[in-house]
């Protein structure tokens, strides 16, 4: 079961979820054009993998010499729609919360080495969690290239993100704060560009 579990496409639910919000909120779709991307690697899906058939980590291919067919057919479509001003990636982790992962990650900061930073014991802040440097709890960089959020960045998009779900809770509860947590964001943006 566990296995099952892994494979899930919880951020496909997710956004499933919010499109369902969304669609009942005038006031967002007055102000907001939405572009979603579900879930693309399909034998990742099948496998239970993250790697594609080309044995490449996806988000790690948005750079040269790691392109896939799947990246480079996102990038063009990426680049051929207007300008956006959020880039929003939905991930999961193996962090017992959510937490947000900014678009630092493509800025000079994130290219210094945070080693140092890094403490064995996850409840210090900075600390290391997986291949991220949690800065405080819930925002954490990574100095990981060739991401989705890092070819936001390079695309000139302003306010780039991974949220990331946390995979150790039930299935429903990855749901739920997943859905909550890009609502949140969208009623936040909401009221600072509009208000
Ligand atoms: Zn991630």
């Amino acid at each position: 079961m566990s296995i099952i579990f892994r494979v899930l496409p919880i951020s496909n639910v997710a956004l499933a979820n919010v499109i369902e919000a969304v669609i009942k909120r005038d006031d967002l779709l007055e102000k907001f054009e939405f572009v979603t991307y579900p879930l693309v690697n399909l034998y990742g899906l099948k496998q239970g993998i993250r790697r594609t058939l080309d044995c490449k980590d996806l988000n790690r291919s948005f750079q040269d010499g790691e392109w896939t067919a799947i990246s480079r057919i996102l990038s063009k479509s990426i680049q051929e729609k207007r300008q956006f001003s959020f880039g929003l990636d939905l991930h999961g982790s193996g962090k017992q919360g959510i937490f947000i992962i900014n678009g630092l990650a493509f800025s000079a900061l994130a290219k210094i080495d945070h080693s140092d930073l890094q403490k064995s014991n996850n409840d210090t802040y900075p600390g290391k969690c997986g291949g991220h440097t949690m800065l405080s709890p819930g925002e954490a960089i990574s100095r990981n290239q060739g991401t989705l959020k890092n070819f936001f960045a390079k695309c000139g998009i302003p306010y780039c993100y991974t949220f990331e779900y946390p995979k150790v809770q039930s299935l429903e509860k990855q749901v739920t704060l997943m859905t909550d947590l890009v609502l949140a964001y969208f009623n936040a943006s909401d009221r600072h560009f509009f208000h």
